[in-house]
């Protein structure tokens, strides 16, 4: 009797040594490719501790606008944005980061400081954020989302908001917004170059800040993308033109011996015909 209790206990050890070796290895595989909700209230504790109130997301969204529908045309004019011009990339605090952000695939994103994998932008984000958080400088002034405003960032970001009645107060204060960032990244006494930028970002960015409706943002366009779907098919093409060659090739030939066999059979009965 003892024996078999020892023996009952000694393999409900084993069970929960097996039940405790499972859950490790669960719980390691799924750390091992993105954080979980666990790490996101971690997440959302660390936000009170440390004072970043600038949105990742509308910085981003800045950033794609100004790198979209502004940088081409200064690096056109091969201008260089001054340092105190709040659109110059070392103003924005997460631009390091978003530099150090590796899209393998549409569900593989690797950090580019300790390489680890994840499975959305998201949960980099989020690494970013528990990580690395020490290469995010957010001293005044560098927070690209503050200039959301002037620089549309609502039309950068995939999900629009339904549209709200124009406020004319808001319009206006954008508008001053947007004036003010051509002032200091384009002062016009700084040269040919500086002005014709300093008239073109008006145009570009500070126009469509009104109520009146028609104009619209960005009316000199952006940078000129290759469309994926164009490259597949030349790519396409390329692979499939010298296989159609082969079978029209192979066609022919076989027509060819065909026809030979043909006239041999022809020959071959008229010279059995007069016998
Ligand atoms: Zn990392």
């Amino acid at each position: 009797m003892p024996r078999r209790e020892g023996g009952r206990s000694r393999s409900a050890a084993y069970l929960v040594l097996f039940a405790s070796c499972l859950l490790a290895v669960a719980a390691a595989s799924h750390q091992e490719f993105h954080e979980a909700a666990g790490s996101r209230t971690l997440l959302m504790s660390h936000e009170h501790t440390n004072q970043v109130h600038c949105s990742r997301e509308r910085s981003r969204a800045a950033w794609k606008a100004i790198d979209e529908y502004l940088m081409p045309f200064v690096e056109k004019e091969k201008y260089e944005l001054p340092s105190k011009c709040r659109l110059h990339p070392g103003n924005d605090m997460f631009r390091e980061q978003e530099q150090h952000k590796i899209h393998f695939d549409i569900n593989e994103w690797r950090c580019g400081f300790c390489k680890k994998a994840f499975r959305a932008e998201k949960f980099l984000d989020q690494h970013f954020h528990n990580r690395h958080n020490n290469l995010v400088d957010n001293s005044q002034g560098r927070c690209l989302a503050d200039l959301c405003g002037a620089l549309h960032c609502d039309l950068m970001l995939e999900f629009k908001k339904p549209k709200s009645k124009c406020s004319a107060t808001a319009a206006a204060r954008n508008r001053h917004l947007c004036e003010s960032l051509a002032d200091s990244c384009f002062p016009i006494n700084q040269g040919q170059s500086a002005s014709r930028l300093h008239e073109f970002f008006l145009r570009q960015f500070c126009d469509a800040h009104t109520c009146k409706n028609g104009s619209k943002p960005f009316p000199k366009g952006g940078r000129k993308q290759t469309n994926r779907f164009y490259l597949a098919l030349c790519a396409l093409t390329i692979v499939l033109l010298p296989l159609f060659y082969l079978i029209v090739f192979l066609h022919q030939r076989e027509m060819k011996k065909g026809g030979q066999n043909l006239r041999r059979i022809s020959k071959v009965v008229q010279k059995k015909k007069p016998s």
